[in-house]
């Protein structure tokens, strides 16, 4: 039973803010979480090089667009590193042979289907969104996503016939065969199906384009529209347009196939890029997980407003784990998330220094003050810790990613109040005064303390690679313990700037 999980491939107009970090750290749990389990699981992360505004933004960089598109693809890519991601796969949608082919292959199974025609447009369009706007859609006039004025663009286009699948998308999002998540996010696709849907136009003329982006099999004067080459790419990683096995493998055959997405892009998520696999007999995502956005000290997370924290700076100054904690135990699951330095301190500093690290230090402390390294038996896991592991599996079965960091928070809780209500060092002191009972619930404490650390070394390991690392290996395994090192550093004490 293998596992798919994707990002949304970003634009590259600009270098990675803390958004695009808490999509990748997002998908990242769930792969090692899968891996865990003993499933195969592939992992794929990108960038969407093919965008107007990736040109617009290299010509005002007075920058040659392939240098341009690269360069910041390279910073993306250069973000596995300090965040400890594990995608197996990174596609750079305009340089990679697989894409261009794989974007051809399903142009021409929905043009086989009778799926494209050829309309002059005009309309609204928000070169932010690569999209165009109606007029009931924009606020005030304005993108409500960019808050900036679309312009009025005319232009001949193939169109995709959304409209023929309607009443397919209705049945595939009310069952539930594609899981669109958060339960509001579903509402409001379906909400958006619901109300008709339109044909959307799938190409660009070339001009206009600048030349940049995948020419429209057959009539080389249009570029496929950046939208569909861009969902393109969760088949086209795979293989799908040069004849790979792994696109049978990891989409047609994987029990899921996962899109960790953002909100501004549920509607391609939900319902263009079903209706494209449907028009080309492909196999549908079985979840789309969408997440909302971060603020940064309140203001918008935006390139282009000057807030926009650099996630690799970040896990520079502050470690990996602290920053994918962060990410995962505070961020919202729906509603804005804002952002400050002081909050991603305190919480790294209350739940790993005090708290996980704290635990398995004194724990470890113990085993070599009272049983000299050697963990005795009589390990008793019961509570949160008895359930950790299927509490851990259903909530990121939900994409609750709060709800997972605290199954284990209360695990570390427990461990913490087992160290506070049995008072080792008082049993202690009765064992040396020759009370045999003593040394049996020393040993009984002392054994499920380690337990419990060990517990927690495992499961959390998905949320804190590196920390979680350098408990296991203090932690050891069978009946000897190390010697405790602090695995995560306190954050609050004076620091360099
Ligand atoms: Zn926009």
């Amino acid at each position: 039973m293998t596992s798919y999980f994707t990002t949304a491939i970003p634009y590259v107009n600009a270098a990675p803010h803390l958004g695009h970090a808490l999509e990748l750290v997002q998908a990242d749990v769930l792969a090692r979480h899968a891996r865990s389990r003993g499933r195969p699981v592939r992992f794929l992360t990108g960038t969407d090089d093919n965008a107007l505004k990736n040109v617009a933004a290299a010509r005002a960089a007075g920058v040659d667009v392939r240098a341009f598109v690269e360069g910041n693809a390279a910073r993306f890519a250069g973000l596995r590193e300090p965040l400890a991601l594990s995608f197996d796969d990174f596609i750079s949608t305009s340089s990679d042979p697989r894409h261009a082919a794989g974007v051809e292959r399903l142009w021409r199974r929905c043009a086989a289907a009778g799926d494209f025609y050829r309309r002059r447009y005009e309309g609204l369009y928000c070169a932010g969104c690569e999209q165009f706007y109606p007029e009931a859609e924009l606020a005030g006039g304005l993108c409500p996503e960019h808050r900036t004025a679309p312009e009025t663009v005319a232009e001949e286009n193939w169109f995709f016939r959304l409209s023929r699948y309607t009443d397919q998308l209705l049945e595939i999002l009310e069952s539930g065969r594609v899981r669109v998540e958060p339960r509001a996010r579903r509402n409001e696709v379906l909400a958006f199906v619901r109300a008709g849907l339109a044909d959307f136009s799938v190409s660009r003329p070339a001009a206009r384009a600048g030349g940049w982006g995948i020419p429209v099999p057959g009539d080389p004067d249009q570029v496929v529209y950046v939208w569909w080459d861009a969902l393109a790419n969760y088949v086209t990683a795979l293989g799908y347009g040069t004849g790979d096995p792994a696109y049978e493998r990891w989409w047609v055959d994987s029990a899921e196939r996962v899109h960790v997405i953002g909100k501004g892009i549920v509607r391609f998520h939900a319902v263009y890029w079903p209706a494209l696999l449907l028009s080309a007999g492909l196999p549908l995502p079985t979840a789309v997980f969408v997440h909302d956005y971060l603020t940064v000290d309140g203001a918008k997370l935006a390139k282009s407003a000057g807030n926009a924290v650099d996630p690799a700076g970040l896990a520079d100054r502050y470690g990996g784990d602290a920053v994918r904690w962060w990410l995962l135990r505070e961020v919202a699951r729906t509603g804005d998330t804002d952002f400050t330095l002081d909050r991603l301190i305190h919480r790294a500093d209350t739940d790993l220094a005090n708290g996980l690290g704290n635990l398995v230090n004194r724990t470890l402390t113990l085993v070599h003050k009272y049983r000299a390294g050697q963990v005795p038996p009589g390990a008793r896991l019961s509570g949160a810790s008895a359930t950790l592991a299927a509490r851990i599996d259903r909530t990121l079965g939900n994409f609750d990613f709060r709800a997972a960091t605290d199954a284990l928070v209360s695990v570390v809780d427990e461990g913490n109040r087992l160290v506070e209500d049995t008072r080792p060092w008082e049993l202690a002191r009765a064992e040396r005064g020759g009370d045999g009972s003593a040394t049996e619930l020393l040993d009984t404490v002392l054994a499920t303390l380690v337990a419990t650390c060990r517990l927690l070394a495992t499961e959390s390991q998905p949320f804190l690679p590196r920390g979680a690392d350098r408990l296991r290996t203090q932690l050891a395994s069978g009946s000897r313990v190390g010697h405790p090192v602090p695995a995560f550093p306190r954050l609050s004490v004076p620091h360099v700037k």
